[in-house]
């Protein structure tokens, strides 16, 4: 039997991943992924080429996505996985998504024009094509254009939270970012919960509430997890009864440091949220 290898997180450049939908199905492959799950930020759209090309190549795809939304005012990333992408609550849902973050996309771009930096969301919009307009491809367009010398210093100096293109979003609520993969017929995952940097009291809380609305996995392991992050995701995904999943975040091949389907192995004690697709 051959080894199974999951990966379900990554992005495609519906959202801000490199790769069109093809050619990460054809990468996931190369790397020994069987089963990748595409979550792209905001949107479906990437889903059904993505799809084809699985089938094409004989990978088990998993359709997927990554919501944007508030939690007593904080942004936390809810993946869906297992959805089905035609549910029309979870896509008018996207919809009010895609306008929120243009409309961002808008006031980052003025923010940018008083900062003396010009013409972004013209770039950024051609960049995006009919995905999502995400803050790294307003990173790219101030590498490009050389006001940064890395994306990364594109956060530290103007994207990044508190920086002067900041724009504080008014995401959707948890709660209707779960109800809608709930009613796609998804199961609702917590995306890299050591990134939100909560207090132990927090995340109790946060997790709490997350069930309560109908939550039922965590994220365990990602591609930059440390073991210590690992040990303490594990207490909480059995103190709160969570599937756990596994997920790189692939972006790009330009960050040697991630890699679709290079992950640590779900911890035997943990409950595998793949247990639920069928
Ligand atoms: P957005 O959802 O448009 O606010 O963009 C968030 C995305 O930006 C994340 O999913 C990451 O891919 C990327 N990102 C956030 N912070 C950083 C950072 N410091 N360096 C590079 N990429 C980042
Ligand atoms: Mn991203
Ligand atoms: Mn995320
Ligand atoms: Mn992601």
């Amino acid at each position: 039997m051959t080894e199974l290898k999951y990966d379900l997180h990554c992005h495609s450049s519906f959202s801000d991943g490199a790769l069109p939908p093809a050619e990460l199905i054809l990468r996931a492959k190369e790397q020994g992924v069987t089963t990748l799950a595409l979550t792209d930020h905001d949107t479906v759209a990437g889903l059904a080429q993505a799809q084809q090309a699985a089938e094409q190549h004989e990978l088990n795809f998993i359709p997927g996505i990554e919501l944007s939304c508030l939690w007593e005012k904080k942004t936390f990333h809810i993946l869906g996985l297992n959805i089905d992408p035609c549910n029309t609550e979870l896509l008018a849902g996207t919809q009010q998504l895609q306008n929120i973050r243009l409309k961002r996309a808008k006031k980052i771009a003025t923010k940018l024009e008083k900062n003396k930096i010009p013409g972004a969301f013209t770039a950024v919009q051609a960049a995006a094509g009919s995905g999502m307009i995400t803050r790294p491809h307003f990173a790219d367009f101030l590498l490009k254009n050389n006001h940064v010398s890395s994306i990364q210093n594109a956060f530290d100096r103007y994207l990044g939270q508190g920086k002067p293109a900041f724009v504080n979003t008014e995401w959707v609520e948890m709660e209707n970012a779960i109800h809608w993969i709930n009613s796609a017929g998804g199961i609702a995952v917590v995306a890299h919960p050591m990134r939100y940097k909560l207090t132990a009291s927090w995340m109790r809380r946060f997790l709490k509430a997350f069930k309560e609305m109908g939550g039922l996995g965590i994220e365990i392991i990602t591609a930059r997890s440390t073991a210590d992050e690992i040990r303490r995701t594990v207490h909480f995904a059995q103190q709160f009864e969570l599937y756990g999943s596994v997920g790189s975040d692939f972006h790009t091949p330009k960050n040697q440091w991630v890699e679709l389907g290079r992950l640590a192995p779900l911890p035997i004690n943990i409950k595998p949220v793949w247990r639920l697709f069928n």
